[in-house]
């Protein structure tokens, strides 16, 4: 169906991005096609290495899933519960969220709002209005779920005519506001594939305006491999501040060998500060979602070190 409609043909899951999007016509898709009906996608499996998730499990069940909320994936369950409203969860799902389009102040209006400025790069016009020296669209990646997957080390599992394909989740996204996916048009996210629990555990926090329903201005998700009562490994993965989930090899690097003591919470949060550069383009003043990056990342960290605590209790 894909190969007929050509360029012109979108796929749909839950339709909470892509028909919003289409109504203001920044996406004008001839033909679209819906995933939903596609069983090897429904539901959730134990496989050899790990749960996959099938990428049309909606946010609601999976932010309720006892396989998901009560295991070493609580982060996964709790960033899709922060994602939008109840009636929202019930029709989006996760690979809609992984494949969410980027947004942008400019872009996110009607067509006659684009029209009144003359449009911008990413739809019908020439120009970023957000960066107008800019050879490049600065719309932001605001996934809630996306970040996540990329620090815990998720992969997807990408399936089209020519076949199937596995993808580390951080080669996913690229920083791009335009083509923010490295997928090709026609294949599709059939599953996540989580990475077997052994002694690791993350979190996410996010940063919005109103916690009823606004979208992430800035994620924090935080991924720590245990040893002992030490961190082996770790990764801090920041939404809402580029066009792709921003891992911060520098922060996770700044972990290596602490207890997650405040010291190495200070040099962690500092290093995920430093590349944060929020474009004036979403909610709040630029310089204060900066600013926030560090107490986001800080308290991250230290749910992650009271999360440790209580298991050792
Ligand atoms: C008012 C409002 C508030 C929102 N708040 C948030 C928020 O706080 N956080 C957040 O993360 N999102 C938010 N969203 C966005 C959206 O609701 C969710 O991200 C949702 O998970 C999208 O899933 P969907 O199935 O509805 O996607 P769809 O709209 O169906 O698809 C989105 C995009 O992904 C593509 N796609 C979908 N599934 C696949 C697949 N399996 N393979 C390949 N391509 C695919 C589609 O072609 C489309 O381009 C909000 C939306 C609205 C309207
Ligand atoms: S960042 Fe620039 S090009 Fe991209 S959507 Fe915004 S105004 Fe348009």
């Amino acid at each position: 169906m894909k190969a007929d409609a050509g360029p012109e043909g979108s796929y749909v899951a839950g339709g909470t991005d892509l028909y919003p999007n289409m109504k203001r016509r920044q996406q004008e898709p001839k033909t679209v096609i819906s995933l939903m009906g596609i069983p090897e996608m429904a539901g959730t499996r134990n496989a050899e290495r790990g749960t996959e998730l099938g990428a049309n499990v909606t946010l609601s069940v999976l932010s309720a899933h006892p396989g998901v909320l009560l295991t070493a994936y609580h982060a996964i369950a709790e960033a899709a519960e922060l994602v939008s409203t109840p009636l929202l969860r019930n029709m989006g799902t996760l690979g809609g969220n992984l494949c969410l389009d980027t947004r942008c102040n400019y872009y996110d209006q009607s067509y006659e709002w684009r029209k009144a400025i003359d449009f911008c790069m990413k739809k019908d016009g020439a120009i970023c209005w957000v960066a107008p020296s800019s050879p490049r669209c600065w719309a932001v990646s605001s996934s809630d779920v996306a970040p996540v997957m990329v620090a815990i080390g998720a992969e997807y599992v990408l399936t089209s005519a020519a076949g199937e394909r596995v993808v580390p989740a951080a080669r996913f996204y690229q920083n791009d506001g335009i083509n923010y996916l490295t997928k090709q048009p026609d294949e599709i996210l059939t599953a996540g594939r989580l990475p077997a629990p052994d002694g690791w555990d993350a979190v996410y926090h996010k940063l919005r305006r109103r916690g009823s329903f606004d979208f992430p201005v800035l994620g924090v998700a935080a991924w720590v491999q245990w040893d002992g009562s030490q961190v082996a490994d770790a990764r801090v993965v920041l939404g809402g501040v580029a066009s792709h989930p921003l891992a911060v090899p520098e922060a996770g690097t700044a972990l290596h060998g602490s207890q997650l003591e405040p010291d190495a919470i200070v040099a962690a949060a500092e290093a995920a500060f430093r590349p944060a550069k929020p474009m004036d383009n979403t909610d709040f003043d630029l310089s204060w979602r900066k600013q926030m990056t560090r107490v986001y990342v800080t308290r991250a960290l230290e749910e992650l070190r009271s999360r440790k605590t209580a298991v050792h209790r």
